[in-house]
């Protein structure tokens, strides 16, 4: 058996296709562009990478991208000033501070100081606490795209056994939660789990977000087990011919004669991310602006 490849790269251009038309139409309801603020602390090269095809998509999206580059050296409070401003700042719908952060700025002091209605990255305290009582609150992009895949390829959850591997507040527990919501059962693995393949072993639905190259192998899997895989993982230089290469956390060739479907690295969760944020950052426009929400946003 050769698993389905679920191409999270061609199902997050359709979602930035209907966003971007949402967007246009939002435009001209609400007599202004919904805007993102990105803001970046320093000059970490891989943050650089993001925010720019951040910037580039939100553009892409028919929206107002309000871009904010501080030195590596900005105080707390100066960080927090801005964040602030951006809040009281009516063209702003969506704030997003790059993580991670130079190591003298407090993360979470930064994220709570983010409006929660503007969270569209869902870590603040509010959305997290919204999400886990099951009110309708900012869901943390990468784990909503994880669903989406999901829900594309399952339809119903009700009942499935999934395995999340990775606790982590930004994929894993939030990934967890949404699960819950489906109706999966759920389990949560993480470093200090015994016998973590026979647990594996159990799940219809398995999302791996682990930071481990390769880590799940194919005789993890239930036969026709459905394989998300969030990881992104460099191979060392030590790796001859691999070097360099971008793999999952889970071993895609093996693990594709077992699965009943499984998401490649590149080119399955990743291009969700931006995808969702666009979404989120639309859903935060319309509710700022007194609208509906529309349907299947
Ligand atoms: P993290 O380091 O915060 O959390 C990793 C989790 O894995 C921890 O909860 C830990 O308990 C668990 N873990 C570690 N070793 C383990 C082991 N041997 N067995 C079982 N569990 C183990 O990482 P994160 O932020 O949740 O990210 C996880 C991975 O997903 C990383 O590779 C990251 O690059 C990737 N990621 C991708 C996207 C995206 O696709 N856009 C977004 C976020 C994270």
């Amino acid at each position: 058996m050769s698993a389905e490849r679920i191409d999270g790269k061609a199902f997050a251009a359709r979602l930035r296709e209907r966003v971007g038309a949402l967007a246009a139409e939002f435009e001209t309801q609400a007599g202004r562009k919904a805007g993102l603020a990105v803001v970046l602390v320093g000059e970490d090269p891989a943050s650089d990478v993001y925010v720019r095809s951040k910037n580039k998509a939100t553009l892409a999206a028919n929206m107002e991208s309000f871009e904010h580059r501080l030195p590596a050296d900005t105080s707390e409070a100066d960080l927090l000033a801005l964040v602030e401003r951006l809040n009281a700042d009516e063209a702003v719908d969506g704030i997003l501070v790059q993580l991670p952060l130079p190591g003298h700025l407090d993360e979470q002091a930064i994220i709570e100081a983010i409006a929660p209605d503007k969270d569209v990255d869902g870590f603040h305290v509010i959305n997290a606490g919204k999400l886990s009582v099951g009110r309708s609150g900012f869901v943390p992009c990468t784990p909503l795209g994880c669903m989406m895949l999901l829900a594309d390829r399952l339809g119903d959850l009700s009942g499935l056994e999934a395995v999340v591997i990775g606790r982590s507040n930004i994929v894993g527990k939030p990934m967890a939660q949404l699960l819950l919501d489906a109706n999966a059962t759920v389990t949560i693995a993480h470093s200090r789990t015994k016998n973590l393949p026979d647990v594996v072993r159990r799940a219809d639905i398995v999302v791996a977000a682990v930071g481990r190259p390769e880590m799940v192998r194919a005789d993890w899997l239930k036969d026709g087990a459905t394989v998300i895989d969030v990881g992104i993982n460099r191979l060392a230089p030590e790796t001859g011919a691999d070097k360099g290469r971008l793999v999952g956390d889970v071993a895609f060739e093996e693990a594709s004669a077992r699965a009943g479907a499984i998401t490649p690295v590149p080119g399955g969760v990743g291009p969700m991310t931006i995808a969702v944020l666009l979404r989120n950052t639309l859903v935060a426009a319309h509710r700022n602006a007194g609208l509906e929400v529309p349907e299947g946003l």
